[in-house]
């Protein structure tokens, strides 16, 4: 068990004897009756220290986590999760709570009362959830703090969109094309929940809004690209907005300068988390909201789309207990969610796995995830994290040379470090590495695998049809396929003698766009004596990379991209327009 929290110890020496405190008191008999108040005072403080002893003893020996709550600054967020009559009636107050973990303190946590309500509540609010024993004298004090929060509490939040006024909406859209016409139909104080109710049904990832001169334009971003959704009313802009910004709890006076709030919606099956981002422009702000769902909780390793050798050798390389995986990528193309892919794989009881990462994308049971600040840095977040003994290591970016450095001490000391960078692709990988000041005599020995990665959408098998490819194009696909491997080119023989390629004609299904959903698409770079060899001469081209690789096999992200649209799962426009 991880003993994640711990309130400060009151005191660390031992109790006081009564003789003591006699003697502390003066000793003098003179003022009897002040003396008397003091005794009594201390010995109030006595038995609390006492109590807090004693449950300190009791939560060790059945191995729970314990917490002093008295003097504790509990939030009103956290309070608020369990009402008062329940905390009463259970003996239980939640006492911490960040949107990710659920902290709840009771005097008898192995009631199975409590714990099933725990339980609702790790569910309700999609978080890990922990109990902790806590003393008479800590719900007591907890129990006072409902006092202050006013039954006005969730008013002043502002603006508030619940499930029931989703579900209103959402039954109105098959599509995020059908905004416009609701829209125009809805009063004011019902916009904000009808765009986000379009947004989480047509899967936007984003939801930007924008003033134009005349007008302001409503756009969702589906499976990566950026769709027209609904033009409205410049009038309506300022009221609009003014709701968004109490939603995402921002300041409403404010907009000659860019301000970031950020709200959760509490929905039966998952928790939508939306971080607003409001930007002044020439024609008034503009709003994005990223939409971060719960639901999504990433792919299995085997499910990412890393085809034949690829896939074996790279697997290879992540059950190794030491040595980096690096991912690389643009922004969006898709970095994290292979490393959580791999971290799935990885996460077992005995493999302590600690995560620093901006912002935490995935919630994984198990994997102590920790988000960097202003005085969280990823160099300062890794370095004490090497301290907590992890077997496995996740930065979530490596962008400076301390970064990089710690990265590779850890992993040449037994530690398996997962890390993303911003290049193009797995060739680009080493020189950004050397360019930051690595040393290579250090990077070389210390990478297991690169991996290079783009998304590509897929095609919606409800309106899938063949395509006719130009003459040119298909020259373009002939060349990249012909450079293949061996292996790779004996797989898909028989589909090179009749090449064929698809695409969507769009449906009902994927609002018409003809794709639905998104896949990966990779180029693997595992290190051998050779990529060691060229490493260690210190400078290295992008160019001498990329040969090297693929002199040792590497299927490159056009090529599987290619494959996958020969297997029709997604369409040569979409391989060309992600990867040249
Ligand atoms: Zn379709």
């Amino acid at each position: 068990m991880r003993y994640e929290l711990c309130a400060p110890m009151s005191d660390n020496k031992k109790v006081q004897s009564i003789e003591d405190l006699i003697s502390s008191l003066g000793g003098n008999a003179g003022d009897d009756e002040s003396a008397q108040q003091k005794f009594s005072e201390k010995q109030g403080e006595i038995n609390k220290k006492e109590m807090e002893r004693l449950t300190r003893q009791k939560a060790a020996g059945k191995g729970i986590p314990y917490v002093d709550l008295a003097g504790f600054a509990v939030s009103p967020d956290a309070l608020s999760i369990i009402d008062e009559q329940e905390a009463i009636k259970l003996s239980a107050v939640c006492f911490y709570y960040d949107g990710q973990k659920i902290r709840v303190g009771s005097t008898d946590p192995e009631n199975s009362e409590v714990k099933d309500l725990l339980d609702k509540l790790k569910e309700k609010y999609h978080c890990q959830g922990t109990l902790y024993l806590i003393s008479e004298n800590s719900l007591n004090f907890a129990l006072k703090l409902y006092k202050n929060i006013s039954k006005k509490y969730e008013e002043v939040k502002g603006v508030k969109v619940t499930e029931e006024e989703l579900d209103k909406y959402s039954g109105r859209f098959s599509s995020f094309k059908d905004l416009q016409e609701q829209i125009n139909k809805a009063e004011l104080t019902e916009m904000v929940s009808m765009i986000l109710a379009a947004a989480i049904k047509s899967n936007a990832s984003d939801i930007h809004i924008e003033g134009e001169e005349k007008s302001i334009k409503i756009r969702f971003r589906v499976d990566g690209i950026l769709h027209d959704s609904a033009v409205l009313d410049k009038e309506a802009w300022k009221k609009l907005i003014s709701r968004m910004k109490m939603l995402a709890g921002v300041k409403i006076n404010i907009s000659d300068r860019p301000q970031d709030g950020r709200v959760s919606i509490y929905l039966k099956s998952e928790r939508i988390d939306i971080r607003a981002s409001f930007l002044p422009t020439s024609y008034g702000e503009s709003v994005v909201m990223r939409l971060l769902r719960s639901s999504a909780v990433g792919f299995a390793f085997e499910e990412l789309g890393i085809r034949g050798q690829s896939f074996k050798q790279l697997e290879r390389e992540i059950l190794r207990p030491n040595g980096m995986i690096i991912t690389t990528g643009p922004t969006g193309s898709g970095k994290t969610t292979t490393l959580y892919a791999v971290l799935k794989k990885l996460n077992k009881h005995e493999t302590k796995i600690i995560t620093i990462e901006d912002p935490i994308e995935y919630q994984m049971e198990g994997v102590n995830q920790s988000q960097t600040s202003d005085k969280y840095t990823f160099a300062q977040g890794l370095r004490s994290i090497v301290r907590q003994d992890p077997d496995i290591i996740l930065v979530g970016e490596i962008r400076d040379l301390e970064t990089a450095e710690i990265a590779i001490q850890a992993a040449l000391t037994g530690h398996l470090v997962l890390s993303t960078l911003h290049t193009n692709d797995a060739a680009g990988t080493v020189p950004r590495f050397l360019s930051m000041g690595t040393k290579p005599f250090l990077l070389a020995p210390s990478l297991n695998a690169i991996i290079g990665q783009r998304l590509v959408r897929k095609i919606c098998d409800n309106c899938k049809q063949e395509v006719k490819i130009s003459p040119e194009i298909m020259d373009r696909i002939k060349e990249s396929l012909g450079k293949l491997p061996l292996e790779e080119k004996k797989a898909i023989a028989d589909k090179m003698l009749d090449l064929k390629f698809y695409q969507g004609k769009g449906c009902q299904k994927c609002q018409g766009i003809g794709y639905r959903g998104r896949i990966g698409i990779y180029e693997i770079m595992i290190m051998n004596s050779e990529i060691e060899k060229i490493i260690l001469s210190g400078s290295v081209s992008e160019y001498d990379m990329r040969a090297v690789a693929v002199k040792n096999g590497m299927v490159t992200m056009a090529q599987d991209g290619l494959i996958k649209a020969l297997e029709g799962i997604t369409s040569v426009d979409e391989v060309f327009r992600v990867a040249k």
